[in-house]
């Protein structure tokens, strides 16, 4: 499939599920080096995340905590400043290992509002993980450790990602041309 359709917008294909292997098992092998020794609590950022999450914490090894929590910036295809919402961080957080598990990074608004609440729960350690970073929209300036590809700004869907609901059961990724 070169392309879809949802609901009249078209997107061209744009990684590869086998490319996306590729970055998710590079992610892996980082994680499983810096934490050989160290239990860590991944937090998995819900909706987009889920797929990348469950691929990438098969290759994690050790025993660690897995949650999830949801906090969502996103209406459409545009980022809003408007961070909507924060579900689900009730674990406590003091002294832990947090790795934070994000689909992608746009203008970094949504990242941040979440960062400051994990960091005011005195955490030992607190890293981001993100599939995709859009490194010319990001308007803070937080280290992001972990991050899988660089892309461009356009909208993308696929593996995860969706547009208004649709797409993320595809396993490749799609970009919006327009
Ligand atoms: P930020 O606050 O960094 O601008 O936005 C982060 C959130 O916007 C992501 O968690 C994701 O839900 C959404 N987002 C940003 N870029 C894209 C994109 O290209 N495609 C999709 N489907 N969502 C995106």
């Amino acid at each position: 499939m070169n392309q879809v359709n949802i609901k009249g917008k078209i997107f061209h294909r744009f990684i590869s599920c086998d490319e996306i292997e590729l970055v998710i098992k590079s992610l892996s092998d980082r994680i499983n080096k810096d934490y050989a020794d160290k239990e860590v609590l991944f937090l998995i950022v819900l909706n987009g995340a889920f797929m990348f999450a469950s691929d990438l914490l098969k290759k994690i090894e050790g025993n660690h905590k897995i949650s999830f929590i949801k906090l969502s910036s996103y209406q459409g295809l545009c980022s809003t400043d408007e961070v909507r919402e924060l579900i689900g961080l009730n674990e406590d957080l003091k002294g832990k290992n947090i790795i934070v598990i994000e689909d992608i990074i746009d203008t970094g608004i949504t990242m941040e509002c979440l960062r400051e609440r994990i960091l005011a729960k005195e955490p030992s350690s607190f890293e981001i993980c993100t599939l995709m970073f859009k490194p010319k929209a990001f308007k803070k300036d937080y280290n992001i450790k972990y991050i899988g590809k660089e892309i461009s700004n356009e909208f993308i869907i696929g593996y995860g990602f969706d547009f208004d609901g649709y797409g993320r059961n595809i396993k490749d990724i799609y970009q919006l041309k327009e």
